[in-house]
């Protein structure tokens, strides 16, 4: 079906952060799958797992256990905030489940009747139809209302405006059961969260008895320096997902929770591959890579490069770009009120230029490199923008 709009390139295959498309022409890979592919392509140990994995065991069902799932799910309540794990095969999916979770919740703990979970403008948190609704921007909803009930959006990083929508909600009678955030906004624009609204938003959760559920699909997993993006803020949610960086490019989604608020019971959720062996025991190895590589160190530091690079492209073209925005290897560049530039001519001017980028929006072109990015690569990418940025000017 015609629902994305692609780019004429067809690519054949992927060796660390590059990849090469079918006329044999390369390109330095900074869109990683989006935010994806955390050990870049034809990794070894992804190579390993893959290999060893489909000759021992790949699909069972959740009736049995598999060693993988609880080696995956045992790595992830030592490495995070959380006790316990369910596993699925997608962010959307992941959020899916940690809206029942809170929902269910709110029935049986809070008593509450009709629970709504406030949620962010300019938010991203998938396409199913409850997770559009989560999502705090129109058009990834116009036509396919009706929308899920329970909902409701505030401006990000906005107190004063989260106080006004509780009071409002709450009115007479205790509605709101909980709050949904990233903690960077990767789709809305590389909106990194602000420290105090986070704390703040912490303190009402726990003086409400309210759930926070952090989306960590795109900013989980490294991606900033830290294991999970929440890490960046000093607090901690109750609830929180992964996808995109969790199986280094294998489909793997994951919920996970404290266990003060797992309220499921045998037969409340499912999914039939969710955390098959397969997905989870590649989705370990990139897990022990991550750790055995240091990758955070160099998600850190290259992370300092890039920002640092793109700084000077700002400077350089400061008509055209406003700022350069993010967390460790999460990075937006952002374009100025007055060009008549969007975000898609400079991915265009890069990709004809060999390097793969793509928009967070029609004003931000984001950098999500793999997590193993060298520093002569950073430095490659940001030449390579300058020449894209020569043939727009
Ligand atoms: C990509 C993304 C999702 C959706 O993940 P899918 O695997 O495409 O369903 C949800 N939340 C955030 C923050 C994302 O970046």
């Amino acid at each position: 079906m015609s629902t994305y709009a692609r780019y004429p390139i067809t690519l054949e295959k992927g060796e660390g952060c590059r990849v090469w498309d079918t006329d044999g022409r390369e390109y330095l890979d900074f869109v990683a799958g989006i935010a994806t592919c955390t050990l870049g392509h034809a990794h070894p140990a992804m190579i390993a797992a893959v290999t060893q994995q489909i000759q021992k065991l790949h699909h069972v069902s959740n009736l049995y256990y598999t060693q993988e799932q609880g080696e995956l799910a045992k790595w992830l309540v030592e490495h995070s905030c959380a006790d316990r794990v369910f596993f699925c095969n997608s962010g959307a999916e992941a959020n899916e489940g940690a809206i029942k979770l809170a929902r269910k919740y709110a029935h049986t703990v809070l008593g509450i009747q009709s629970p709504i979970i406030i949620t962010a403008h300019a938010s991203f948190h998938g396409r199913t139809l409850a997770t559009i609704t989560a999502t705090g921007q129109p058009k990834y909803q116009k036509n396919f209302d009706p929308l899920m009930p329970g909902f409701y959006y505030v401006p990000y990083n906005d107190i004063t405006a989260l106080d006004a929508a509780i009071a409002l909600l709450d009115g007479n009678e205790r509605q709101v059961a909980a709050i949904m955030l990233e903690a960077l906004q990767g789709e809305g624009g590389v909106r990194p969260g602000n420290l105090e609204y986070f704390q703040r938003i912490r303190d009402i959760c726990n003086e409400k008895g309210i759930l926070l559920i952090a989306d960590e699909v795109q900013v989980g997993m490294g991606r900033t320096g830290h294991y999970w993006g929440y890490e960046n803020l000093g607090i901690e949610p109750d609830i929180f997902t992964s996808a995109k960086g969790l199986g280094g490019g294998i489909p793997i989604g994951a919920m996970l929770c404290k266990s003060f608020c797992d309220v499921f019971q045998p037969g409340d959720h499912a999914s039939t591959f969710g955390g098959n062996p397969f997905a989870t025991g590649v989705a370990l190895a990139v897990c022990k890579t991550l750790e055995q590589e240091g990758l955070l160190a160099n998600v850190q530091a290259r992370g300092e490069q890039l920002r640092s690079g793109l700084g000077t492209i700002v400077q350089q073209y400061s008509q055209h770009f406003s700022e350069v925005r993010g967390w460790g290897l999460i990075n937006g560049l952002v374009l100025s009120g007055d060009t008549e530039l969007v975000s898609a001519d400079v991915v265009k001017a890069a990709a004809a230029e060999g390097l793969l980028l793509v928009p967070a929006g029609p004003k931000v072109v984001r950098f999500v490199p793999p997590l193993t990015v060298s520093a002569a690569e950073i430095d490659r990418a940001i030449e390579i923008i300058n020449r894209g940025m020569t043939t727009l000017v």
